[in-house]
């Protein structure tokens, strides 16, 4: 029998209605799956069993007395750069150890007050810089696939939290793709939705710009499903966007006959392994197969992208990250002065990437520098709008792998930051322009580990994207599950 921990959210919540089994129950169950795997997997940074089970409690009295929202007694969890009210957040960095914030970010604030019930918060890259999780300063994250390999970044936790069974469902953030690969690696379902569709409130932020905060879930119905909920204007993110809120599992259904598919022709090039370029040409003649009508577009300014990306987030990163002087929160390291005590603070509290990051930003801000690397930046973005301005003019949904490469060894990388950095190179042209795009588990590669097919669709089509990436996932079902997870059934 499949554990209650292993189950959809859409499968819980009905039998939550059904009484069928309880909010206590599930939860129970994700902590008993953490205790067995959650040594080997390391994919928290902090667990909440107590105030869980009391959250469940109340989502069971809620549920019995009839009405309650679908994610009533759900249980989550949280990428740790989500602001959570009394709950110890890092965002993986020594400088915030400690720090509590006094309040929620929007999407947990509204999942909450709805019943959701909080595991804990996951390990992620330092300020949500990286792609392996490698750069926590409180360890990495292993790959429930094979622990050996990264889960992929920044979100790297709540990807291995959902993929080893430990949390139904998770929120990470996606600035440069850290919801998509990480998703990729772990064979789990990632959405990053339009920029500015989820409030950022809370959100601690490292790219303003291109920040989103997205979902990981065991389905594409689970990820409609929880951005039902999470979606819609917030009065506290200026740039949040006016939309209604809706339901998005409204018409996931609906097929996709006659969809027009384009394959970005870019996608497909140097340095995409040969395992993720079957599985994803595979997933592509399915859609074919679903009555979609495929074609090849292109996406020319693809390969400006990733410098444009480590110019803006950078820069707006230098900005951000000017908070953390050891005056308000967090660490404080003493000194002589006020400057000695900073600079001594940062020095001691920031990673070697986010140091990186810093120098890198407030060079190309700084004044003789500024229009040559940050203004010239600004023009390639707008450059890639247009380019998905066009190719939407023809096609409904763009198909890609969501990374050149499956999971790649702890350790691997970490030398070469160019090499990191290319694991980003499908991702980031959705954050630059914007465009909601998903990553969906396309099949296992030679080595039995998840690929990743990515979907991108017009800003706010939402409804399309989910569409179209339900009806694949129907054609595909993947088989099989993290031999961590079998292994503990048998
Ligand atoms: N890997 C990318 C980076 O290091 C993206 C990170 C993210 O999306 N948060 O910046």
């Amino acid at each position: 029998m499949t554990a209650l921990c292993d189950r959809s959210a859409t499968e819980l919540s009905a039998m939550l209605r059904g009484g069928e089994t309880s909010s206590v129950e599930i939860t129970a169950s994700c902590f008993q799956r953490i205790e067995a795997v959650e040594d080997r997997v390391r994919a928290f940074l902090a667990r909440r069993e107590d105030a869980a089970q009391e959250q469940a409690t109340a989502a069971d009295s809620r549920i019995a007395s009839g009405g309650a929202p679908a994610v009533a007694g759900i249980p989550l969890a949280l990428k740790d750069v989500l602001s959570t009210r009394g709950v110890e957040t890092t965002c993986g960095s020594k400088i915030l150890d400690g720090y509590v914030p006094p309040y929620d970010c929007t999407p947990w604030k509204r999942l909450k007050d709805d019943g959701s019930v909080l595991l804990g918060k996951t390990n992620c890259d330092e300020f949500a810089m990286g792609s392996s999780n490698e750069n926590s300063a409180f360890g990495p994250v292993h790959n429930p696939w094979d622990l050996t390999m990264v889960p992929g970044g920044s979100s790297g936790g709540s990807a291995a939290a959902v993929a080893a069974g430990e949390a139904i469902w998770a929120l990470g953030t996606d600035t440069g793709g850290s919801v998509r690969q990480p998703a990729s690696l772990c064979g789990v379902v990632g959405l990053k939705p339009t920029y500015g569709l989820i409030s950022r409130y809370g959100l601690i932020a490292f790219a303003s710009s291109l920040d989103t905060i997205g979902t990981f879930t065991r389905g594409v119905r689970d990820a409609a499903m929880l951005l039902s909920f999470i979606a819609g204007k917030d009065l506290l993110d200026a740039t949040s966007l006016d939309t209604p809120r809706r339901d998005y599992t409204e018409g996931i259904d609906g097929g996709i006959d006659g969809l027009r598919v384009g394959v970005v022709r870019e996608a497909f090039g140097e340095g995409v392994e040969a395992g993720v370029e079957s599985s994803v040409r595979d997933a592509v003649d399915r859609l074919a197969g679903l009555g979609a009508t495929v074609g090849e577009t292109s996406l020319p300014h693809t390969d400006y992208a990733l410098s444009a990306y480590y110019l803006i987030a950078p820069s707006e990163a230098s900005s951000n990250l000017a908070r953390y002087d050891g005056v308000r929160y967090g660490l404080r390291v003493d000194g002589a002065d006020s400057i000695e005590m900073m600079t001594r603070t940062r020095g001691a509290g920031f990673g070697a990437e986010v140091k990186r990051r810093i120098m890198l930003g407030t060079y190309a801000l700084s004044a003789g520098y500024y229009e040559a690397y940050y203004g010239q930046a600004q023009k390639v973005r707008t450059l890639i709008i247009r380019d998905y301005e066009a190719a939407f003019s023809d096609f409904d949904v763009l198909v890609s792998p969501t990374s050149p490469t499956t999971a790649f060894p702890i350790g691997a990388k970490v030398d070469d930051p160019l090499a990191m950095y290319l694991n980003d190179v499908f991702t980031i042209p959705a954050n630059l322009s914007g465009m909601p795009a998903i990553s969906i588990p396309s099949g296992l590669d030679e080595k039995g580990l998840p690929v990743g097919v990515q979907i991108t669709a017009p800003v706010l089509r939402e409804d399309v994207l989910l569409r179209a990436a339900f009806a694949l996932e129907q054609a595909i079902a993947l088989e099989g599950r993290p031999r961590l997870v079998t292994d503990l059934a048998a």
